[in-house]
């Protein structure tokens, strides 16, 4: 099963990604992850990647298609995955054919998000207020069309993601009909 999960920074993907995961058995994949991997290298692409992601800003769509393109291809990922900030601009979409099965939204306010974000105590070198900010503007500038997008194919799910864990994990799983 190959499943997309979309939201705002603090909407709570991850969270709902690694449930899902140990439930279905199909690895949880993360862009910030591997990008976040990729900026402690010490080579020319690594210290682009970890200005940009410490600022907030987007990965140019080339180079992202690229690096998750190599993700993927690995075995691993073959029988399905559950994919955590990737297509996050309609060029990501619009390129990455990939046959996914259900695109799944979690909503949440930016307030409450914020909010979230503000009690988190693993402080993290990219999640200062001022990238918090830019990547929720980007959120809703680049990444709504990609929730169009899929809504035009009939493969959006939209989840309340203001309820608790264990009730959005309900919910998903309802969509998967699993
Ligand atoms: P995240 O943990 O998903 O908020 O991602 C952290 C950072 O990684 C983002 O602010 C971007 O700089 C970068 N990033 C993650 N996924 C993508 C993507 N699909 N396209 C471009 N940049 C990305």
């Amino acid at each position: 099963m190959k499943i997309v999960l979309i939201g705002i920074q603090g909407s709570g993907k991850s969270t709902q990604g690694n449930l899902l995961s140990k439930k279905i058995g199909v690895p949880y994949l993360s862009t910030g992850h591997i990008f976040r991997e990729l900026a402690k290298e010490h080579t020319p692409l690594g210290r682009y990647v970890k200005e940009t992601v410490n600022s907030g800003y987007l990965i140019p769509d080339d180079k992202t298609l690229e690096i998750v393109g190599q993700y993927l291809a690995r075995p691993e990922y073959q029988k399905g995955y559950i994919l955590d900030g990737f297509p996050r601009t309609k060029v990501q979409a619009e390129f990455f054919k990939n046959g996914i099965d259900y695109v799944i939204h979690i909503n949440v306010s930016d307030e409450e998000a914020l909010k979230r974000l503000a009690l988190r105590n693993d402080e993290r070198e990219d999640e200062t207020e001022q990238a918090l900010k830019r990547r929720i503007e980007l959120f809703h500038k680049f990444t709504e069309p990609v929730l169009e997008f899929y809504r035009e194919k009939g493969i959006l799910h939209e989840v309340d993601g203001e309820r608790p864990i264990e009730e959005i994990h309900l919910n998903i799983c309802k969509i998967l009909k699993i």
